[in-house]
């Protein structure tokens, strides 16, 4: 399994995007992925047809109300599963400052929900007593059921997902912190235009002190070039700029030590800025699209995996 957190401190870079389209090419690429909505605006969990309204179970359960990840997760496609956040997620940083280890709440819940028997479709609520008789949360849609599913009544003993992304929001606060001590790997969307690079030593350094104190592998893997306009000299200027300071980095003992920028750049995409109103991934809205073809050629790149070239509509919409 590959725990990716997406970060960048700066809003408007292409995180949620990155998470939702990256994670749908992998679903339909066949592997089993969980997308967790860490930003309270909730932006990834609209794009996949969940709209959170205040009271739907959310992160905000997981992190201030210890609730397992299981009763929280909704099904919204094939191979797709999503934690999904809350505007309630805003006062986790408050009602978390007195908690000790608050950094490695969803870290611990995700090794709880990892060893953890999946019981019975139906019976899983029931058996442990509490209030939702429903096989699966409230407004989880009607697809074929596969992993974590699968696994019916058998204890899985080892996590059901091949990757866990998680969607920062833009802050480095308690929230993105939980993300980065419970994540293998960061991947940072950055918009190559002036001033992009500002801020990029402070998140380095956050994940630096994540690995020092807290999680030692965290390496940072890449950075992914979206919003990217080829016919601009300065995109060009930034991503130079940006591979030359991690060529320097090379060997040093810091967790961006190996990390590249990727090499598929992600267009500027009409669809890519429509899809989300749809509560669809770019795969399902336009899978002709350069949006569709950018976020299957990353996901070549980093994860090796082949997405089907022709898709028919893929059902990301939660029915209602
Ligand atoms: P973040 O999560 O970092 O705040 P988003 O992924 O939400 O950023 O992107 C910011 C805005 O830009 C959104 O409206 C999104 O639809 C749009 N957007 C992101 N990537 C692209 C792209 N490659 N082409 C066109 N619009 C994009
Ligand atoms: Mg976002």
């Amino acid at each position: 399994m590959r725990r990716i957190a997406v970060i960048n401190q700066k809003g408007g870079v292409g995180k949620t995007t990155t998470t939702v389209n990256l994670a749908a090419a992998l679903a339909l690429a066949g592997k089993r992925v969980c997308v967790i909505d860490m930003d309270p605006q909730a932006h990834a969990s609209t794009h996949l047809g969940v709209e959170p309204d205040g009271t739907i179970p959310s992160l905000y359960d997981v992190l201030v109300a210890n609730k397992p990840l299981a009763d929280v997760r909704r099904i919204v496609g094939d191979n797709l599963s999503l934690i999904p956040s809350d505007i309630n997620l805003a006062a986790a940083e408050v009602e978390l400052a007195g908690i000790v280890g608050r950094e490695v709440i969803l870290r611990e819940a995700m090794a709880a929900d990892e060893v953890r028997p999946t019981p019975p479709i139906g019976t899983r609520n029931a058996e442990r007593g509490t209030r939702n008789e429903d096989p699966e949360p409230e407004g989880a849609c009607d697809l074929p059921l596969r992993a974590p599913h699968s696994a019916l009544g058998a204890p899985t003993g080892s996590s059901p997902y091949d990757y866990v992304l998680m969607d920062c929001g833009p802050s480095l606060g308690v929230l993105t912190l939980n993300a980065l001590a419970a994540a293998d790997e960061v991947f940072i969307p950055l918009q190559p235009h002036f001033l992009a690079l500002h801020g990029l030593s402070k998140l380095l350094e956050t994940t630096a002190l994540v690995a020092r104190r807290i999680n030692p592998k965290l390496v940072v893997s890449g950075v992914v070039v979206c919003l990217y306009d080829a016919a601009t000299k300065l995109a060009q200027e930034v991503v130079n700029d940006l591979s030359a300071f991690l060529e320097k980095s090379r060997g040093a003992n810091v967790p961006w030590a190996k990390a590249k920028v990727f090499g598929t750049r992600i267009r500027r995409n009409i669809k890519l800025a429509e899809c989300p109103s749809f509560g669809k991934s770019v795969f399902g809205y336009a899978p002709k699209s350069g949006g569709a073809a950018d976020y299957a050629a990353l996901a070549n790149e980093v994860m090796g995996v082949t997405v089907p070239q022709v898709v028919g509509p893929l059902k990301l919409s939660v029915e209602t």
